[in-house]
């Protein structure tokens, strides 16, 4: 808006004088909008406290007051056509427009409580609110500076009501007003919080009075619940298979280093084991070597009979479909599992491809490949 404009339309007709001028930055505030940025300088303002006392002044005093606003219930509040021109685009359309009686133009405001006008007025002249006044009446001023084109007010309700006035209890009803008065990002706050807190939101009255005017919003939110639901299971799924992954991922570097170098109490079968061995950095060293002691044992060993043993043949087989190199591997049975895959049925085949496949793709994501490097090392 330029500054000319603004002031033709209230100097050429007006008799009330111009409002004084703020001094210092304030007086930029209206081009810049350097009004709120949420400094505690009672309520929310960064201009000083003797401009702010001197603009609401003029605005109780009504001062050579030339514009008349009716407001419910009969209400009449006082303000100055050339404040209001500057601070509200809308405002200076409707003034422009608006036929007078002598001096006086007239506004009307309906719908809302006249004292939350009297905030609304009020900071088009100050751009200050008190805090009370903010915790009372936030959702009408949110729809006043929206209607009315006041940037700097609309930023300060949305930033109000995300860090502290929403609430399981009013945010059905703020989201509705959000969506209405185009302000996406408090939108997307309150969906969360509703989402986050199905169970309560759904319980609220506000959301009974939303089932009933806006049932098409209701089924909406319903759905993008389950939505949310489905991907939250979802996500917790794939952690899990991602750690079972991982876990065999791990079970199967820990075989080629117990197999390799010898660990703790299990020693590589060409080396003496060492007894003062220095605790090796593979997480599952401690269980595989307990299984590999029971598999060394154990009288049944078949497949079907016990589950330790049957777990460690699937390790062995599994480690053998890794292996790259079965002359050097030192793993048991690399080198007979081989043979044995090559006359495995496709389905079989199939089924192993595909764990193989997924684990290696799993560990890809966190790390490089143990196998094609560090197997056919020397040790
Ligand atoms: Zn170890
Ligand atoms: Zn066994
Ligand atoms: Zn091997």
């Amino acid at each position: 808006m330029k500054m000319d404009d603004a002031y033709e339309g209230s100097l050429s007709k007006s008799v009330a004088p111009a409002a004084p001028p703020l001094p210092g930055p304030a007086t930029s505030y209206h081009q810049k909008g350097l009004v709120m940025n949420g400094l505690p300088l009672r309520g929310y303002s960064s201009v000083s406290t003797a401009a702010k006392d001197l603009w609401e002044r003029l605005f109780d005093s009504g001062y050579k007051a030339d514009v008349a606003i009716y407001t419910d219930y009969n209400g009449i509040i006082y303000a100055h056509a050339n404040v209001l021109g500057m601070a509200s685009p809308v405002m200076k359309g409707m003034l422009n427009q608006s036929k007078g009686h002598g001096r006086w133009r007239s506004l009307s405001i309906h719908g809302v409580p006249q004292d939350a006008v009297r905030v609304f007025i009020r900071f088009l002249y100050s751009s200050c609110s008190e805090k009370a006044d903010m915790e009372d009446y936030v959702l009408h001023l949110l729809v006043l500076s929206h209607v009315f084109v006041v940037p700097q007010l609309k930023r300060e309700c949305e930033r109000q009501l995300e860090h502290g006035l929403l609430s399981t209890e009013n945010v059905v009803d703020i989201f509705q007003l959000a969506l209405l008065c185009d302000a996406p990002r408090l939108s997307l706050v309150c969906h969360r919080m509703i989402l986050k807190n199905f169970k309560v939101v759904s319980d609220s009255e506000g959301w009974k009075a939303m089932m009933q005017s806006h049932p098409v919003l209701e089924k909406e939110l319903v759905e993008s619940v389950l939505d949310e639901d489905h991907k939250q299971k979802e996500r917790i799924r794939k952690l899990k298979e991602r750690k079972i992954y991982l876990q065999l991922y791990e079970a199967m570097e820990a075989l080629v280093h117990i197999c390799r170098d010898g660990c703790k109490t299990i020693g590589p079968h060409d080396k003496d084991f060492k007894e003062d061995q220095a605790p090796c950095n593979y997480t599952a060293c401690k269980g595989l070597e307990l299984l590999v002691r029971h598999f060394a044992g154990c009288r049944l060993r078949i497949p079907g009979k016990c589950s330790h043993c049957k777990r460690m043949w699937q390790l062995l087989e599994l480690h053998s479909r890794l292996c790259d190199d079965s002359d050097v591997c030192r793993v048991p049975l690399c080198r007979n599992f081989k043979e044995r895959i090559k006359k495995q049925s496709k389905k079989d085949e199939i089924k192993w491809k595909k764990l193989v496949e997924k684990m290696l793709r799993t560990k890809r994501i966190g790390g490089t490949n143990f196998f094609s490097e560090e197997l056919a090392s020397p040790s």
